[in-house]
């Protein structure tokens, strides 16, 4: 397993959209990469197209899903993001497929993220009301989580099959454990999905800057970060904060 300096084990994963996980699946674990995360909005392949826009079938990403579990990029967990009116039909038929397969699906509530994807309210299907039309059909109770930070909350099939999760980001804001940061491709650290702007750590490496300058820069900027975007969500002070364009997702990944 890779290492950080300190010798911990790194936890590597990669989030995809599946579609040439078939064929990239062995060359990934032999890498080093521990685990993958993988977006699927429906299982209905005309839906998902519509919804994605996109030039690939629904049974690729689930080709490239067997893949990944066969070669111990496991477990696999699948993100569907749940919009009300969209893909909401698509809640238990996605349950169903996934149920007893051994990866674990997540229900995404549709957030506001970037400026580019025109969110509103209407659209958001609460988690509870995702695990009500689950629980209707496949019977559930609440698991513990693995840790504070865990953004899903987890949810157990009744008869044993496995496991599901929600992450509530809308309706259940967890922003006081977030624990995350994003780092684009040209170096700038983002500490909050709904940031507008990133802190520079390219120009700080390119100017010479030491690990331990660069590990000490890093430390502060997290230390003073104030970032509560979906506790505030719909109030003057979010609106506040981010005035200027919110970056977007497809820019800093999840
Ligand atoms: S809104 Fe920002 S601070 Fe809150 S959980 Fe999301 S990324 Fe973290």
């Amino acid at each position: 397993m890779l290492q950080t300096p300190e010798g911990r084990p790194l936890d590597l994963t990669l989030t995809t959209n599946g579609s040439l996980l078939e064929r990239k699946a062995r060359s990934l674990k032999d890498a080093g990469l521990n685990r993958v995360t993988v977006s699927l909005d429906a299982i209905d392949d005309a839906l998902f197209r519509k919804m994605n826009d996109a030039d690939f079938a629904v049974a690729d990403v689930l080709d490239g899903i067997e893949a990944a579990q066969a070669v111990g990029l496991a477990p696999v967990k699948v993100n569907m993001v749940v919009k009300r009116g969209t893909n909401d039909s698509q809640v238990v038929p996605m349950a169903r497929h996934f149920k007893g397969s051994g990866n674990v699906l997540r229900f995404i509530e549709y957030m506001d993220v970037g400026t580019s994807n025109g969110w509103n309210m209407t659209e958001v299907l609460p988690s509870a009301d995702v695990i009500a039309r689950i629980d209707d059909v496949f019977p559930l109770h609440p698991l513990d989580a693995h840790s504070a930070a865990e953004t899903a909350q987890r949810w157990g099939y009744v008869d044993g099959s496995g496991e599901i999760g929600v992450i509530s980001s809308v309706t259940r804001a967890f922003c006081g454990t977030c624990t995350r940061a994003r780092l684009s491709t040209e170096g700038k650290l983002y500490l909050c999905l709904f940031a507008s702007g990133g802190h520079d750590l390219r120009a700080l490496i390119r100017s010479g800057a030491s690990e331990a300058d660069v590990a000490s820069a890093v430390a502060h900027i997290w230390q003073a970060r104030a970032d509560r975007y979906s506790q505030l969500r719909g109030s003057d002070a979010a609106a506040r904060s981010t005035e200027a364009r919110r970056v977007e997702m497809s820019y800093i990944g999840g």
